[in-house]
């Protein structure tokens, strides 16, 4: 377990190198539409990796008793037995989302490899909640040519990554969610560690009292008059089509 955290915080960090901050290249929130005007904030909380039996009801209490929504981008083999937080997450207002069967990179893989992975966590899915769509939230944020052409499913990427994998420190973690956050960002986390919960609902309270509004992704996205359509890459809102070739030029274009 220690040996896949480990290599999961190394490829974390590759994968970081390639990000550039989504305010300096998309509109700010004084664009925003004019029902929306800037005072409103919204950000959008995203927890990959679980769902962790003992970690994610934590954080489900917690952001309950602050009327937080969230999105969770779930791992296949770690639904099952947990199919009953699956359902709460939902039955709370919560989204929920696909984040591989077993937690592989999917750049690079046959179409049945591509199934095994994302259609049969979406079939997983579909047999607890129902026919519904369920983003995509790629491993290490990793996509390429053929990851967009099979997703079936809007591919959402992040704006804010406080790195919680990368020492468990709360403070830290908290102060990088705080610092970081502005309107439209969709943050990284990962609801398998007690010290993310921890941070997670400190950067909240401050965050609420500065006048924040905590939506799922298709919450942010639809504030915004976006629709999320198969597909297309999201990393924070508003989204532009610039960041379909931009985002990760050397995977996309070695492709
Ligand atoms: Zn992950």
């Amino acid at each position: 377990m220690k040996r896949s955290i480990r290599s999961e915080a190394l490829l974390f960090s590759l994968c970081f190198f390639f990000l550039t901050t989504c305010h300096s290249v998309f509109a700010s929130a004084a664009e925003l539409t004019a029902e929306h005007s800037d005072t409103e904030k919204l950000l959008a909380l995203t927890f990959d990796d679980g769902p962790s039996s003992s970690v994610t009801p934590k954080l489900l209490d917690g952001l309950a008793e602050r009327g937080v929504h969230a999105t969770f981008f779930l791992i296949g083999n770690r639904i099952e037995g947990n199919e009953a937080l699956v359902t709460r997450m939902e039955s709370e207002g919560h989204q929920v989302g696909i984040h591989t069967y077993s937690h592989v990179a999917i750049t690079g893989l046959t179409q049945t490899q591509f199934y095994r992975q994302i259609g049969r966590t979406r079939e997983l899915l579909t047999s607890i909640l129902g026919e519904e769509s369920f983003p995509l939230r790629p491993p290490y944020g990793f996509v390429d040519k053929n990851v967009i052409q099979w997703s079936n499913a809007p591919i959402i990427l992040w704006s804010v990554d406080p790195k919680d994998w990368s020492d468990h420190n709360v403070q830290r973690i908290a102060s990088v969610m705080i610092n970081q956050a502005s309107p439209g960002d969709i943050i990284l986390l990962h609801d398998i560690f007690s010290s993310t919960v921890e941070a997670t609902l400190t950067a909240v309270d401050e965050l609420l009292r500065q006048g924040y509004y905590f939506v799922t992704v298709e919450e942010l996205f639809s504030a915004y008059g976006i629709l999320l359509e198969n597909g297309t890459i999201y990393r924070c809102a508003p989204n532009t089509s610039a960041d379909q070739t931009t985002f990760y030029p050397r995977r996309y274009e070695d492709d």
